[in-house]
């Protein structure tokens, strides 16, 4: 096989062997490339040209491992549903972490690579539909700015899976600062040792937060930095209308970067409480909760952190409940920020949450669809709201800047495009089914540029769903 640039430097196997197993991902038995994303193999500084599509099919689905890997499956916890549960890599493999030439470190990671010690009752594969799904919806957000782990590459096996029927196999190179994950933390402390939560913990300073490294308390400083990340990441998903479905602490990485993209959707018509996940019965992920579970979430974390804090518990438990305490409030400016700058309103006035909220009020009444609502407003068009929109244009004479600095923020906070949950099926059914890839590689191309109003074929991509069916969603098992 010809030589790709890999550099891998593989700093999370000299971690305590508890936290991971060593184990290479299982053969599949005739792979072959669905989708390989080239602009990041150029910036990962991955020259895949010169192999075969053999060679690169062998490389995408594990059968042949890359110079310098060594793969581990890692261990985790996670609280599922509010329930805590031991999990782990049940269907992934970590390669090791590669080099960019940015200096960068990231994870590289298979999916769907087979079965772990952590599988548990499942067969360690992934569906293509999924896969595909996965690779489509992180490709996106990458592009709306928010952060996410990548996807490298799709590859399908060869091999049928079960899931009540039988489906094409397939596996998902999965591109990530790192997985490390709230539930990485829990899984530490529940072993009940303190070296061991140290480590994991100095590490995760050193690889995500160096500059906490020499304060005073770093394990509590690491506890507000991933709240602010988190902070931002919620705020971000709330712009664009993206529900992540199922923000299990496992599935909340440390690093700030959007993971799991199994019953994700995004909303059409606004509405708090969208729920798409077939299993959210309660409404638990809703769309309006997002930010509520982040803080249930960072509450976990803190409760994994605490002896680090400080050795007495009631002190410790103190300083914890005065970080979480603030969430909130950080959550909210962060939100009113995000919210002004839809609506291209520059500095702050008191009255700005009532406009805002007024808005939203109107388009949860209306049903008005959340995208096409505020690109709107960008294109200048008048909603069917004459008393709002007047207000809103007399706040934004109030700018203390010209109309085209607030309308250029408004460009880019409100996407033109996003993956619609009916053309996301469509592109997925003609791939996965008919096994026919133009419809989702043009989405994909329309996906790259989401602020970008002059493409062609926008339009196509802008209606939402004529269906009145509630919209449904799966995780990827
Ligand atoms: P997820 O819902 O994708 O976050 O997965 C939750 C846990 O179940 C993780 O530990 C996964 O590794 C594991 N898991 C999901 N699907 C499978 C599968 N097909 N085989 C083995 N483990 C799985
Ligand atoms: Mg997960």
């Amino acid at each position: 096989m010809k030589k790709v640039d890999w550099r891998f430097n593989n700093s999370y196997t000299h971690l305590p062997s508890s936290l991971f197993s060593r184990l290479n991902p299982v053969p599949v038995a005739s792979p072959h490339i669905i989708l390989l994303n080239d602009r990041l193999a150029h910036q990962l500084g991955l020259d895949f040209s010169e192999l075969s599509e053999h060679d690169l099919a062998a490389l995408c689905s594990g059968n042949v491992l890359p110079e310098g890997a060594v793969p581990i499956a890692q261990a985790y916890a996670g609280h599922q549903y509010g329930h805590f549960t031991i999990l782990g890599d049940g269907r992934a493999i970590l390669l090791g972490e590669h080099l960019a030439p940015d200096g960068q470190r990231v994870d590289i990671q298979l999916k769907g690579s087979g079965r772990t010690p952590y599988s548990r009752q499942g067969d360690g594969r992934a569906a293509l539909g999924p896969m595909l799904r996965e690779y489509l919806i992180s490709e996106a957000m990458h592009a709306l700015g928010i952060s996410t782990t990548r996807s490298l590459a799709v590859v399908a096996t060869g091999e049928a899976i079960f899931r009540g029927t039988e489906l094409p196999g397939a596996i998902l190179t999965r591109v990530a600062a790192s997985h490390m994950r709230v539930g990485t933390f829990e899984y530490a402390a529940m072993q009940n040792d303190i070296e061991l939560l140290k480590a994991i913990t100095k590490y995760t300073i050193n690889r995500h937060y160096p500059h906490l490294s020499h304060s005073e308390n770093p394990a509590l400083e690491l506890l507000k930095a991933v709240m602010e990340k988190q902070i931002i990441l919620i705020t971000d998903w709330m712009r664009v209308g993206f529900v992540h479905g199922v923000m299990n602490t496992d599935n909340m990485t440390i690093s700030g970067e959007t993971i799991d993209y199994g019953p994700c959707a995004f909303i059409d018509a606004y509405d708090s409480k969208a729920v798409f996940s077939s299993i959210d019965r309660y409404g638990r992920y809703a769309f309006g909760n997002q930010a509520n579970i982040a803080e249930w979430n960072l509450s976990r974390f803190a409760e994994a952190l605490l002896p680090l804090f400080d050795a007495d518990q009631a002190t410790a438990i103190k300083m914890a409940e005065e970080v979480l305490g603030s969430f909130s409030a950080l959550y909210q400016k962060q939100y009113l920020s995000m919210m002004r700058n839809k609506l291209g309103l520059l500095g702050e006035e008191n009255e700005d949450n009532i406009l805002i909220n007024d808005l939203l009020v109107w388009m949860q009444e209306k049903k008005a669809d959340y995208t096409n609502t505020f690109y709107s407003l960008v294109r200048g068009n008048f909603l069917n709201n004459d008393s709002w929109h007047q207000r809103w244009q007399n706040r934004l004479a109030r700018n203390q800047q010209s109309r085209e600095v607030s309308l250029a923020v408004m460009r880019a906070n409100n996407p033109a495009v996003i993956p619609r949950n009916h053309k996301v099926e469509e592109v997925l059914k003609a791939a996965s089914e008919e096994g026919n890839l133009i419809p989702l590689n043009r989405f994909l191309e329309v996906l790259s540029k989401p602020y970008d109003d002059e493409h062609p074929d926008l339009a196509e991509y802008q209606t939402p769903s004529k269906s009145k069916c509630t919209y449904q969603t799966f995780c990827g098992t």
